[in-house]
């Protein structure tokens, strides 16, 4: 498919931040954006386009009934190289989102050329120190204007771009996070296992009472018994158990993470033992006590890996590997945010140079 470029003069783009660490997650978008619309049965039509403003319906089914979905991956650089992690499977579970919400699927192939594509456009606004990277948010909403409850037959799929440095503002260190006791952000059958706009909205009551509270993420508990641990904020979360490496198993309700599927792979290559399981916060919160909890930690893109040094319960604060960032966590951090801008070792072949 030929993508039409309509590009910016270079003496209009925008001037880039000077120190990208300082900038608040999110916030600043490059000068274009990727565009392509679904109609008809297919995709069509995709272009590059100064970055700007959608145009849509009021009517547009996205906007009443929540049909959207995206996915979120980052591009880092080093000198003129620019890498991906993963990339491929970030589409192939756009895909799978699509699917859950009735929506059509993108031939993965055709995804990541678009993007390379966008890249190579966008190739200096790819940070290139270490801890920062162009966060990549592929996004595909419904468009049609119809006011009723039905899948949309017209579809926009865009993908943004924003250079980021720390996801939290203690940067890499421990995080503070509330267990939700009276919310839950997905129920067996429902739409957790999807990357989907509605997940995150009802997430955002738990979210801002637990920043109240001085937390920065909430860790969700599993809807039917309210005591399996599930995930924290929009990350996978791990607890270590003495020599056992623990994370929910993903039943339907928790988000297949990428960042947690590599977590798995590093720790078992290194020859650690990591289990499945269903992991009781009374476990937890006893284990913090007896001391059999050495370190827990989330892991996701933006985040990569985010210890956990305080958890909130019932009315209690525990205090996890005394506050501090525990051995996993550094190593895997470090292994990680190296290993994705092609400075180490790739036993996975997991990264893929752009240009
Ligand atoms: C995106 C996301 C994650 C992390 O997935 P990665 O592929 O590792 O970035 C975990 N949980 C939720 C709810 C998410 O939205």
């Amino acid at each position: 498919m030929d993508i039409e470029f309509n590009l910016i003069n270079p003496e209009q783009r925008k001037q880039k931040p000077d120190n990208i660490s300082t900038v608040q997650f999110g916030t600043t978008f490059t000068d274009h954006m990727l565009t392509m619309r679904y109609r008809n049965g297919s995709w069509h039509s995709p272009q590059i386009v100064p970055y700007q403003p959608l145009s849509i319906d009021p009517a547009a089914l996205v906007l009443h009934y929540g049909q959207g979905i995206f996915e979120g991956l980052k591009a880092y650089r080093r000198g003129t190289d620019v890498f991906l992690f993963r990339p491929d499977n970030n589409f192939e579970r756009l895909n799978n989102s699509a699917r859950r919400m009735v929506m059509p699927e993108i031939d993965p192939k055709l995804s990541l050329n678009l993007l390379k594509e966008l890249l190579k456009v966008e190739c200096e606004w790819i940070p290139d120190s270490l801890g920062t990277s162009l966060y990549i948010r592929p996004t595909m909403i419904a468009t049609e204007p119809k006011l009723g409850v039905r899948p949309s037959e017209e579809y926009l799929f865009y993908i943004i771009l924003s250079p980021v440095g720390p996801y939290f503002k203690e940067g890499f260190g421990p995080i503070s996070i509330m267990i939700a006791e009276q919310h839950v952000r997905a129920a067996e059958g429902g739409v957790g296992v999807a990357k989907t706009m509605g997940n995150y909205a009802a997430s955002l009551m738990a979210g801002t009472k637990s920043r109240d509270l001085g937390y920065s993420q909430v860790l969700w508990l599993d809807a039917s018994h309210r005591k399996y641990l599930e995930e924290v904020g929009t990350m996978n979360i791990f607890v270590v158990f003495d020599d056992e490496v623990a994370t929910p198993i993903l039943g339907g309700t928790i988000l297949p993470g990428i960042t947690r599927d590599s977590v798995m792979k590093l720790a078992e290559h290194w020859g650690m033992q990591i289990t499945e399981r269903n992991i009781d916060v009374a476990e937890v919160i006893d284990g913090i006590k007896t001391g059999k909890v050495k370190e827990i930690f989330g892991c996701g893109t933006a985040a990569v890996i985010a210890p956990i040094g305080h958890l909130h319960y019932q009315n209690e604060r525990h205090t996890v590997n005394s506050g501090s960032v525990g051995p996993l966590s550094q190593r895997l951090y470090d292994t990680l945010t190296r290993l994705q801008c092609g400075e180490s070792d790739d036993p996975f072949n997991w990264v893929i140079k752009v240009s």
